[in-house]
């Protein structure tokens, strides 16, 4: 498909899906509710290097649970496929994003891509304390967006203070022996993980890297190994869309994540990465805009895995 047609493409879809103003914005840290709920940008990275912008893909929001991925890719690497799987499943849970639900007889959280999975990954992940943990993270993540990152402080403080739930599953697993250490300095790293600031030109720059086995489309930088970029992928397309996961499989069928703040990344192993932002969520804290975005996208480029 030539530039024009892609970009042509794009702007078409945004421009009927921008008067869709269904969904509402996040309300359980104050910082994610005071966000424009007309914003709304769309990024495409192919694998040659050739990206298309739409909308506001220059606007900033914390990257939040589209981080989840990158964490499993990077506890991967540095302990390894077993060690990693000794405390965090790969099942689909069919709940949402906060579930307090751990496998029974293990205790292990079912996925790495609900909050429970994600805090065991920041537990995992080496480091003398959070600040070196962080700095691994930042890295890897500039590594696969091709850009430097950002940091909100505001959107941190906040899911700090009013982390409870997640502090309450840190708690429950520390129990059980699958958290070690110090719940505040695990959470440290999980909040300040989900803090960074990304556009949607950076997500799909990022998810292309995932599409292209690990090399970095833009910069053909070898970020992580094909084996690693595998696994991410598929707990993507099981569980990275928690209790939508069925529905997304069924009409995009893309591997994929979404965060709270309202961003989708989308996956199109060996042809493309796709990003979009738009905060007012479903009642599964899925971007209503980036559904609609994707399961047309999905079907006019004929993008679905199955
Ligand atoms: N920071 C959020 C939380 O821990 C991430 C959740 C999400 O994006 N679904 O609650």
């Amino acid at each position: 498909m030539l530039d024009e047609d892609y970009q042509a493409l794009l702007e078409e879809l945004h421009e009927t899906y921008k008067s869709f103003d269904e969904g509402t914005l996040p309300t359980y840290i104050p910082e994610l509710s005071l966000v424009n709920p007309q914003d709304f940008g769309i990024s495409l990275t192919l694998l040659d290097g050739r990206s298309f912008h739409v909308g506001h893909s220059q606007r900033t929001f914390t990257i939040q649970s589209m981080v989840k991925p990158f964490l499993y890719g990077i506890a991967m690497e540095q302990l390894g496929e077993e060690a990693v799987l000794e405390r965090i499943g790969v099942e689909p849970t069919g709940d949402a994003f906060n579930t307090i639900k751990l496998q029974p007889k293990t205790h292990r959280p079912y996925n790495p891509m609900v909050n429970a999975g994600a805090i065991v990954l920041a537990n995992l992940i080496q480091g003398d304390n959070h600040r070196e943990k962080i700095v691994t993270i930042k890295k890897t993540l500039e590594d696969f967006s091709a850009s430097d990152l950002g940091f909100d402080i505001r959107v941190y403080t906040s899911e700090k203070a009013m982390g409870h739930h997640n502090r309450a599953m840190a708690y429950l697993m520390l129990n059980f022996g699958i958290l070690t250490g110090h719940v505040e300095e695990i959470l440290e790293s999980y909040f300040q993980a989900c803090s960074f600031m990304v556009t949607t030109k950076d997500l799909a720059a990022m998810a292309a890297t995932l599409a292209n086995k690990g090399v970095n489309p833009l910069t053909q930088k070898e970020v992580m190994q094909p084996r690693t970029i595998k696994n991410i992928v598929c707990v993507m397309m099981t569980c990275g869309m928690y209790d939508f996961a069925g529905q997304w499989s069924y009409t995009v069928g893309i591997p994929a994540k979404s965060g709270v703040s309202g961003g989708i990344i989308g996956v199109v192993p060996g042809r493309m990465g796709i990003s979009v932002y738009s905060p007012l969520l479903d009642e599964t804290g899925t971007s209503v805009r980036g559904i609609r975005v994707f399961q047309e996208l999905s079907r006019r480029l004929d993008l679905s895995i199955y």
